[in-house]
């Protein structure tokens, strides 16, 4: 049997440089809804520290009700699952390569992120057949750092942490995988780079021209 049995994949920054499209999204809900609010990249950059689109507009704006919130959301949503279906945000290097070897050598693949249902199978279209399990916001109660998201998932794959590999872009991620042991590749994405990686197996810039069989020589 192999030293790993499952890869277990981020989806916002890892499988996708999605951030700009979700900005984008974000910006034309509040204009539709009147609001003259607007994210530029260094506001952004700073609400990406809260996990959750609905999170994020109240770390922003505190006083906004919760069915403000929930309309913003619900709209952004909609704006940005037409702009991922129409193709306008494409895979990051790598990573359907990867993808396919672990198919053909027989890994399973996970997703296991804290991004709304609706928005990572627009991402994935066809590609959702090929994973075993597709964990969401909608269902675990804690988002990332906390660990709850990776814990599901490796309940679902029926697998203890050392027979997985997890590829993440964020420092909240790496922590939440970390935290029940399990081993992380660390590919920075557009809003994560400079963040702390202290803790993963490796940091590479992308997954271009990096074989299955090098992340499972990482892993030991
Ligand atoms: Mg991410």
């Amino acid at each position: 049997m192999t030293r790993v049995a499952a890869l277990i994949f981020d989806v916002d920054g890892t499988l996708a440089e999605t951030e700009e499209a979700h900005r984008y999204a974000f910006n034309r809900a509040f204009s539709e809804t009147g609001l003259s609010w607007t994210w530029n990249q260094a506001i952004y950059r700073h609400l990406l520290k809260v996990s959750g689109g609905k999170e994020r507009i109240l770390a922003f704006a505190p006083d906004a009700s919760p069915e403000l919130v929930a309309a913003l959301h619900g709209r952004k949503n909609q704006i940005y699952t037409k702009l991922v279906a129409s193709g306008q945000v494409s895979f990051r290097p790598g990573v359907e390569s990867l993808i396919s070897s672990a198919r053909a050598q027989g890994l399973k693949l996970a997703i296991a992120t804290t991004a709304a249902r609706v928005n990572v199978e627009a991402l994935l279209g066809a590609r959702k057949a090929f994973f075993h399990t597709i964990a969401c916001a909608e269902d675990v109660r804690k988002k990332k750092p906390d660990p709850e998201v990776y814990a599901l998932v490796l309940k679902r794959l029926d697998l203890p942490a050392d027979k997985c590999l997890v590829l993440e872009d964020s420092s909240n991620g790496l922590a939440a995988a970390t935290s029940i042991g399990l081993k992380v590749v660390i590919t920075p994405s557009l809003y994560t780079r400079g963040q702390n990686f202290d803790g993963a197996l490796a940091v590479l810039p992308d997954l271009g021209g990096v074989s299955l069989a090098r992340l499972i020589d990482l892993k030991g």
